[in-house]
This record gives C-alpha cells, structure tokens and sequence, in this order.
C-alpha cells in the first residue's frame, strides 16, 4: 500500500503543478527487482486514489527486467547469480527502479 501512496503523491503533485483538474491516465515504469505485483499495485492505486483528482484514472504498469551479466565474459542471466562459471562476478543492472513515465491529465 505503501509505494501506491507514494506514486499517487507523485502523480497528485506534478498534475498540481501544471494546473490539473483530472488525472486521465498513469504510465509507471518497475523494475523487476523492486518485486511488487501488478495486480495488487492496480488494486492499492484505486483504493488510495479515490476522492483525488487521479480517482478513476488508469494505471500503466511497465515491467523493466534487469540486465545481468558477467563482468568478465559478458554472458547474460535470468536471476541473479553471485559468481558466473567462468569465475567472473555477476553485476545487475537496473531493474530496481520506479519512475513515473507518462501523466495525462485534463488541464
Ligand atoms: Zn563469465
């Protein structure tokens, strides 16, 4: 319920800035890493969104995988492994964020 607070407070203070009088339409990028649900992430939204401005407005969950690869051969990975086989450590990158990418509103 937490991180669906904290985006909606995102999303009610840029729509505050430009002026708003309706948030239409959410994109939000997550990555994968952060491993929050989708559906339950929708679901909060609506819950904490209700008697705002954002009430009603759809919500765009993109999922951003991270890429991870081995720093010495360059092989890539699904999850996470500490050490690669060649001996190599295995670095992630990204897949940790999430940033609001798009905000349609009714000016
Ligand atoms: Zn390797």
């Amino acid at each position: 319920m937490s991180f669906a607070q904290s985006l909606l407070e995102n999303v009610l203070r840029v729509a505050e800035e430009k002026g708003a009088k309706k948030v239409k339409r959410v994109v939000v990028e997550i990555g994968t890493l952060l491993m929050l649900n989708p559906e339950q992430l929708t679901f909060c939204y609506e819950v904490v969104s209700k008697g705002t401005i954002a009430e009603n407005s759809e919500l765009n969950i993109v999922e951003i995988k991270p890429k991870i690869r081995c720093s010495v051969c360059g092989k890539e990975f699904d999850a996470p492994f500490a050490i690669c086989d060649c001996g190599g450590v295995v670095t992630v990158e990204g897949g940790k964020d999430a940033v609001i990418r798009k905000i349609e509103m009714e000016v």
